[in-house]
């Protein structure tokens, strides 16, 4: 990102320095399952820089165009001039929430988020219930509905939930492994509530490394899905207290490991977005960043876990691994999880591996799945063309949108897994 932070959000500036030479078209995401010019990058920012200029009023069909961005900034990352339509677009989703409000269920799961003992009940009352309204497939934790509801189908694979959630099942704060080094554990909401085994396999991999894993109980949703829908209540409530939070510990640790790109990504880049007109809290978020590291990506610059894994057996299982939007494009990260995994497993790359999955937040995968599940299907298409065994992504919520997609091709037998998992895996050979 070459732009000054001011200029970001100016969404005439942005506007009038679109050259419309089209690069960002065919890496578009919602462009490719919905072409139309309004649904591309140059669309999205003619149409906002008419809005910001009073030229265009915020209607329902306006709320619609911004609502199907996939936020996966395909488009920035070929821009000549490295426009930042997915973070205007950030904005104007918050415009849309104060004209027409947050639906019911988005703002119950936020409410959610912002609290986590009221979200550990809700996950607990789901995790009894769940077998009534759907089949569990516990090997791949996940889920099918039993009755084919309009955004439940009963062909849309879900991840199930856990009885207890990772931060639950840890009381203790501190997981001594030899006292030598400390970092503190973020988890991230999946892996907390319903990918149990990243949480575990990353402390496995501490142990092995001799590493204290202090695991930060106070830990709030990072926000993202907030940040996305522009529900920025929640984001400022969840982001300042995570930021005093870390701030509390973080003389005491080298580092703050998080095994999910989004999560890494909001709390080490978009919090900093997100405080760009609040400078006393801007800085906090700035000074947070610097702890703030995917967990592959530490873990294989900071650790000698390449070489330890280098002594263990070569497994044999054809692997290939999904480049999550918010590790490749927003963290520059993607060379570190496959020199971990390539050091035990055969690495096949799949066609492209920086294509987005089609997650897209919450509105794509509710009211605007058609969207989500259009976007997947190349996505499964090619993991199949690999014969991989497994795919593999730093990214629960790449996780949930690649299983849903593969789920509906009956031909893939692929089977998911962090890459935290496989490394924990190749560890015990
Ligand atoms: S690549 Fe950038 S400058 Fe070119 S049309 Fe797209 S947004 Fe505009
Ligand atoms: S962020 Fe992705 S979906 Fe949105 S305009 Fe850019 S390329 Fe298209």
């Amino acid at each position: 990102m070459d732009k000054k932070l001011e200029d970001i959000f100016s969404f005439e500036t942005i506007a009038d320095d679109c050259v419309k030479c089209g690069k960002c078209i065919p890496v578009c995401t919602i462009h490719n399952v919905n072409a139309d010019e309004v649904t591309s990058p140059r669309g999205f920012i003619d149409l906002l820089g008419a809005y910001k200029r009073g030229n265009l009023e915020l209607d329902k069909t306006a709320k619609d165009i911004f609502e199907s961005c996939f936020l996966c900034t395909n488009c920035v990352d070929v821009c000549p001039k490295s426009l930042p339509t997915d973070m205007i677009i950030e904005q104007a989703r918050n415009d849309i929430a104060q004209k027409f409000g947050i639906a019911w269920y988005k703002k119950t799961f936020f409410t959610l988020l912002r609290h986590r003992w009221l979200n550990d009940i809700a996950f607990k009352l789901g995790y009894t219930f769940q077998t009534c309204g759907f089949k569990i497939q516990e090997e791949t934790n996940s889920m099918h509905s039993r009755l084919s509801l309009p955004i439940l189908k009963s062909d849309r694979t879900l991840p199930s939930l856990s009885k207890t959630s990772f931060l639950n099942r840890h009381k203790e704060e501190l997981v001594e492994n030899g006292g030598k080094r400390k970092v503190a554990v973020f988890i991230g909401c999946l892996a907390n509530y319903n990918y149990k085994e990243v949480g575990e396999s990353l402390l496995e991999i501490l142990e092995t490394l001799g590493i204290d894993a202090f695991l930060a109980h106070d830990q709030k949703c990072c926000s993202a899905p907030a940040y996305f829908t522009g529900d920025f209540d929640t984001v400022d409530a969840n982001a300042k207290h995570n930021i005093a939070y870390f701030e509390s510990f973080a003389k005491d640790v080298e580092a703050v490991i998080v095994p999910e790109a989004t999560c890494s990504a909001m709390l080490k880049i978009d919090y900093e977005h997100y405080f760009h007109d609040d400078p006393a809290w801007k800085a906090r978020a700035q000074s947070m960043s610097r702890k703030i590291f995917m967990a592959t990506e530490w873990l294989h610059n900071h650790t000698d876990l390449d070489k330890i894994l280098a002594t263990k057996e070569k497994d044999s299982r054809l692997v290939t691994y999904h480049d999550p939007c918010h590790a490749r494009k927003m963290q520059g990260i993607h060379q570190e999880p496959r020199n971990l995994i390539k050091q035990n497993y055969n690495v096949v790359e799949m066609r492209d591996p920086n294509a987005c999955c089609g997650f897209g937040g919450i509105t794509m995968q509710s009211e605007k799945y058609h969207f989500a599940k259009a976007a997947g299907t190349p996505k499964a298409a090619m993991i199949k063309e690999t014969k991989a065994e497994v795919v593999s992504a730093e990214c629960s919520a790449c996780r949930m949108q690649i299983n849903a997609s593969m789920g509906y091709d009956k031909e893939i037998t692929t089977v998911f897994k962090n890459p935290i998992e496989l490394i924990a895996e190749a560890l015990k050979n």
